[in-house]
């Protein structure tokens, strides 16, 4: 079974294990981990407000409080990535927490840099995204910063197959969010290894976003939904 952590989804029984082995941490983090992979919490904006969001119901994941008391600086985030960068080999690092990773664009291309400078062993870099970043920021080249910054990989939510599903699944900030989720994947998949993915739940119809994304031409994967009252 799987729980939703804002774009992404992860293991539910992963979850308690690492629960099990890690005291409640009550201050805010801004890196976390669940077995292998690190995970980079460097924003709690985001310009969606998903019903499904963990942040709406939770603090944190995995023990970790991911509810920041402000956003914090690339001084901040490095310092606590080089307290945990050498302590098991990371396979993939992903920014991914309780906001939308691209609102502070410069932080997390500074910080994909900082990771690259510093971590010598291959390692994947990752950003999970709600795909709004062009219209985040406006005049940037977006995808090529991204790889250019040692980001391999995207991964997007989509969750809908039409307009009116997202708005009512996601509900953008600003007009025009679903089409920004498209123009964003049309522009990445030929920089950047991009895969669009959807929640499982009775709002959302699997088929027709998995129609959505095999006509941008992208990988799809289906994230299974749990409540977060368990
Ligand atoms: S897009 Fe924003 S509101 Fe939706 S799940 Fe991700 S962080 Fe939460």
């Amino acid at each position: 079974m799987y729980i939703i952590t804002c774009h992404a989804t992860t293991s539910f029984a992963r979850l308690r294990r690492v629960n099990k082995n890690m005291p409640k941490e009550e201050k805010s983090k801004t890196v976390y981990w669940l077995e292998n992979k690190l995970y980079l919490n460097i924003t709690n904006q985001c310009s969606n407000c998903c019903f499904f969001c963990l942040k709406r119901y939770k603090r944190g994941v995995a023990g970790f409080n991911l509810k920041l008391s402000k956003e914090p600086s690339i001084a901040q985030i490095t310092a606590e990535l080089d307290a945990v960068l050498n302590m098991r080999s990371w396979v993939e690092v992903v920014f991914c927490g309780f906001g939308e990773p691209t609102e502070r664009l410069d932080v997390l291309l500074d910080v994909a840099k900082w990771i690259r400078q510093h971590y010598g062993r291959p390692l994947k870099i990752r950003v999970n995204t709600n795909g709004h970043g062009y219209l985040l920021n406006p005049g940037r080249d977006l995808a090529a910063e991204l790889k250019a910054a040692g980001i391999d990989k995207v991964s997007v939510s989509l969750n809908a197959g039409d307009k009116e599903t997202y708005s009512e699944i996601c509900k953008p900030t600003f007009e025009g969010g679903y089409e920004a989720v498209l123009d964003f994947v049309q522009k990445a998949k030929s920089i950047l290894q991009v895969e669009v993915t959807a929640v499982r739940m009775p709002e959302v119809d699997i088929s027709k976003a998995q129609a959505a994304a095999e006509e941008l031409g992208v990988k799809f994967r289906v994230r299974e939904y749990i409540p977060c009252f368990y």
